[in-house]
């Protein structure tokens, strides 16, 4: 199918993207990478008046670090950025998991971790590994910047919290309190798929005790998934197999999965605890592991 009529405009400053926004209203849409949006204007579940490409507005393709370890990322930053990156494999473990994760390789080339997470999509990945690191995203608008967390800016499906004439400019990972480790597992049916479950575990470690847990679920639920009660349950102690098992049960019973053609619910949960061990695990002595 094609897509309704809409008027195309690809500003090359951030201001004058705001005031097209601005003047948009609610019929105006952002373009990143479009391989959400151009696929569900195809289908008409979108129908913009006014789509408003970002693509020509030079510096919003990085990710760098700040000096005290805080992460950016910008929103022209593509998957595809983030799966070859060597800052993202020497110091962010879950994000650098997940990368390779996100879709196929042409997808990868085009679409955005930014434009991910204001998609909102219930399967998108990267919503949960950043609500597992206590991510945020900073929108620029009419008003000026303003910093929302990961947790708050996805609202529901499909849902986030920009305003009108706002754009989402930046994603932001805090520097850890200590040590990072953790990881991202995804059950697909089939390579590039979305996920059946997806698990994203982040620990921050100082001394042999956890200093700050995140862990957050894709594909279980009408929206991402922080299992806050097995992170809480895991902050402030060391890691014991223990431990690790009552998490898995936490972020099991956190879990809201549904049967589908992807599987029944009795196994995604079932999944999810399995992944919530293997990733936990991974940070016990060998001796400690279960064989
Ligand atoms: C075949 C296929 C398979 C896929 N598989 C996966 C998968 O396995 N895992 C996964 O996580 N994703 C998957 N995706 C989605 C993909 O990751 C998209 O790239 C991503 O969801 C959206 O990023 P984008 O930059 O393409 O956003 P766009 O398509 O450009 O935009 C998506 C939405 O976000 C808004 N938006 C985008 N950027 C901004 C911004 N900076 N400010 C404000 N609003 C903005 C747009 O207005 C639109 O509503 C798949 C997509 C396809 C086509």
């Amino acid at each position: 199918m094609y897509p309704s009529r809409f008027r195309y405009e690809a500003p090359r400053s951030l201001g004058e993207a705001i005031s097209l926004l601005t003047e948009g209203g609610d019929e105006a849409k952002v373009m990143a990478g479009g391989q959400s949006l151009v696929p569900l204007m195809k289908l008409r579940f979108a129908s913009p008046e006014l789509i408003v490409d970002i693509n020509n507005i030079g510096g919003l393709d990085y990710h760098r670090a700040d000096a005290d370890g805080t992460l950016r990322i910008g929103a022209l930053c593509r998957h595809a950025d983030l799966e070859r990156s060597d800052l993202l494999r020497g110091t962010q473990p879950t994000m650098a998991a997940a990368a390779p994760l996100i879709a196929d390789p042409l997808v990868r080339n085009r679409g955005t971790l930014v434009g991910s997470l204001c998609h909102a999509d219930p399967q998108g990945d990267w919503a949960s590994v950043m609500t597992a690191l206590g991510g945020s995203v900073i929108a620029q608008g009419p008003g000026g910047r303003r910093a929302i967390g990961v947790a708050d800016f996805v609202t529901g499906p499909f849902e986030n919290t920009l305003e009108p004439g706002e754009i989402a400019v930046e994603a932001v990972v805090p520097p850890a309190q200590g040590t990072r480790s953790g990881g991202y597992l995804k059950l697909e049916r089939r390579v590039g798929d979305f996920a059946t479950v997806g698990v994203a575990v982040a620990l921050e470690t100082a001394g042999g005790t956890v200093k700050r847990a995140g862990i957050a679920l894709t594909g279980v639920g009408g929206s991402t998934i922080a299992a806050t009660a097995a992170a809480d349950a895991l902050a402030g102690k060391v890691l014991t197999p223990e431990g690790i098992e009552q998490a898995a049960d936490l972020t099991a019973q956190a879990a809201r999965p549904r049967t589908d053609h992807r599987g029944s619910a009795e196994y995604k949960r079932h999944m999810v605890r399995t992944f919530v061990v293997r990733l936990l695990s991974r940070d016990l002595e060998p001796a400690e592991r279960a064989a």
